[in-house]
């Protein structure tokens, strides 16, 4: 587990040359560190090397991990696909969702939110570059489900997700997140105020932060190779 807290510190000076070479602030860029299919003593000693805020995709999976992690202040995120039946799970034990893509999954996450917890963080998942996924809102449809999720009262929309499609070119990685920016921007313009750009992962941080990503979704750089059954964003 000493090799966690290694590699966390290798990843934080990626974020830091990344933030440098754009022109930005290491600290305007948020690690989040995806634990997906890494057990709890894994978590332990990401927290213990400073990691606070942790991701996961699976519900049944994620409520395990809360329970025997209950002793730690951590702040859980929601990053796999949503379906109605994950809804009450979400906005009763997370602080952010960012996969919402349709408005009757916020409904829902909205309505079960608990009066006794800030409202829910929520990102819209886009889907810019045609990825294999069906997972994500069309460009084109962003706006009115952007507006309509922005009214919803137990919800705090924050700003914009996307998993592009894995290309090895760093020009190439850039464009779709270069997409997501462009989309935030325009958001921005009609009147919105978002701050939140969750993009890049592992293999493709540098070009997400090169085009402004407030918040990286790590796994694989900190905790290792997940087993190949669950080895994607898909599951
Ligand atoms: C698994 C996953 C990640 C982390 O991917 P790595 O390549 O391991 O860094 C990021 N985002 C989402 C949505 C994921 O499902």
């Amino acid at each position: 587990m000493a090799t966690i807290a290694a590699n966390l510190q290798a990843v934080r000076r990626s974020i830091a040359q990344a933030a440098s070479l754009a022109h930005r602030q290491a600290s305007d860029v948020t690690l989040l560190a995806v634990s997906k299919t890494f057990p709890t003593d894994a978590i332990r000693s990401a927290f213990q090397a400073g990691q606070r805020a942790f991701g996961e995709s699976y519900v049944q999976e994620a409520l395990e991990k809360m329970s025997a992690l209950r002793d730690l202040p951590l702040e859980w995120h929601f990053i796999g696909p949503l379906q109605s039946n994950k809804t009450r799970a979400v906005a009763e034990h997370f602080a952010w969702a960012h996969s919402v893509d349709r408005l009757k999954i916020a409904e829902r996450l909205s309505a079960q939110r608990p009066a006794g917890l800030p409202p829910l963080n929520v990102c819209i998942q886009v889907n810019v570059s045609h990825e294999d996924t069906k997972s994500g809102v069309a460009p084109d449809e962003l706006s009115d489900l952007a507006h309509a999720v922005a009214q919803l009262p137990r919800l705090r929309l924050r700003g914009l997700m996307a998993i592009p499609e894995a290309v090895g070119e760093f020009d190439a990685q850039r464009k779709p997140f270069a997409q997501l920016r462009s989309l935030l921007q325009t958001l921005n313009a009609e009147g919105m105020d978002l701050d939140t750009l969750s993009m890049g992962m592992s293999q493709d941080l540098g070009a997400a932060i090169m085009e402004g990503a407030t918040l990286v979704r790590v796994g694989s750089a900190i905790f290792g190779t997940r087993p190949q059954f669950r080895n994607g964003p898909q599951n």
